[in-house]
């Protein structure tokens, strides 16, 4: 048999980086200190666990794949990372797996890896730990082709007998792994978004929405899984904020389930190396009927927001 393709190689290993680093957030959370820095304000915070996992992943990836160009959400300094981060392994299962033929061909220096290592961080400080994920997204051409995320506490409230953790993983022309694709209850709109980081805008765009029903919950990667399992028809978040490290990982999965991710103008994002990082536009996403949301976002708000 061939060697495998390096795409589903890069997956096979961002699958178990991601575990690695669900076992790092979970122990700084056990540990107790979680040595917390603000960035830009209150509510944009950055922990030890943000720090030793984006070290992980980045440190990790790199040491496999030298070519390929990693971007990270934290700024650290270039410190010598310790082996203990380091994960070498790799899901034998994804390997296995066959590359859709239009992937077959890419080489290292032509991804690009969008690492957001505690996507949520301001919900783990506060606790509501299943508002967590660590996503690592992969694009080629501009586009999210693939992506991981992990959520380490998935199960948390379920009893001690209960699996903690998962990990969900796509590719564009496969399909999406690790979850029950759900659909929301037909005729419904229930729309997620912002716990954290509302204003007047975020709150107008939703209410112009009609919605059934607004679930706030933490996390970009978190409210895709929202969207996938069934729980939400529409992530509406008409505001700056939102990364590309945020929505790369999300997307993957999303687009390979059928579903559509855009700005809240109906923009496509993108992902090559030289993007601006902010999503400066919001973002808009569903699994089904995007169109029944982007026809309704009042022109008042898109102006509001420039791309
Ligand atoms: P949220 O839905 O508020 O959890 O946001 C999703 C992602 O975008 C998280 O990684 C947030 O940290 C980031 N984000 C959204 N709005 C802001 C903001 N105003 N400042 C900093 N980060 C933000
Ligand atoms: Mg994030
Ligand atoms: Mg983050």
């Amino acid at each position: 048999m061939a060697s495998p393709a390096l795409l589903m190689r890069v997956v096979a290993s961002a699958y178990s980086v991601a575990e690695k680093a669900a076992t790092i957030v979970r122990n700084v959370m056990a540990a107790g200190d979680l040595g917390i820095v603000e960035k830009t304000g209150a509510n944009d915070l950055q922990t030890k666990a943000d720090r030793l996992v984006q070290m992980s992943i980045c440190a990790s990836l790199a040491r496999k794949f030298p070519k390929v160009t990693i971007i990270g959400e934290e700024d650290l300094p270039p410190d010598d990372v310790n082996e203990e981060l380091i994960e070498d392994g790799h899901s034998e299962e994804i390997l296995m797996k066959t590359c859709p033929a239009q992937y077959t061909g890419i080489k290292e220096e032509e991804l690009v890896i969008w690492v957001d290592p505690l996507d949520g961080t301001k919900e783990y400080t506060e606790g509501l730990l299943d508002h967590v994920t660590v996503l690592i997204g992969i694009a080629y051409g501009g586009k999210a082709i693939a992506g991981v995320i992990n959520q380490p506490y998935y199960n948390y409230e379920a009893g001690a007998d209960a699996v903690l953790g998962r990990t969900i993983w796509g590719v564009l022309g496969m399909g999406a792994f690790g979850f029950q694709l759900t659909e929301a209850p037909a005729g419904k709109h229930i729309i997620v978004t912002t716990r954290s980081h509302s204003s007047t805008l975020v709150n107008d765009c939703i209410s112009a929405l009609n919605p059934d029903s607004v679930i706030r919950v933490g996390g970009a990667g978190n409210k895709i899984i929202q969207l996938i399992e069934g729980k939400a028809s529409a992530y509406v978040f008409a505001s700056p904020g939102c990364k590309k490290w945020d929505t790369c990982a999300p997307e993957a999965i999303l687009h390979a389930v059928g579903g559509k991710i855009t700005d809240i103008h109906g923009n496509s994002f993108q992902y090559n190396k030289e993007v601006k990082h902010m999503n400066s536009a919001g973002v808009l996403a569903t699994l089904r009927n995007y169109d029944y949301y982007a026809s309704r976002i009042p022109n008042t708000v898109k102006q509001s927001l420039v791309p």
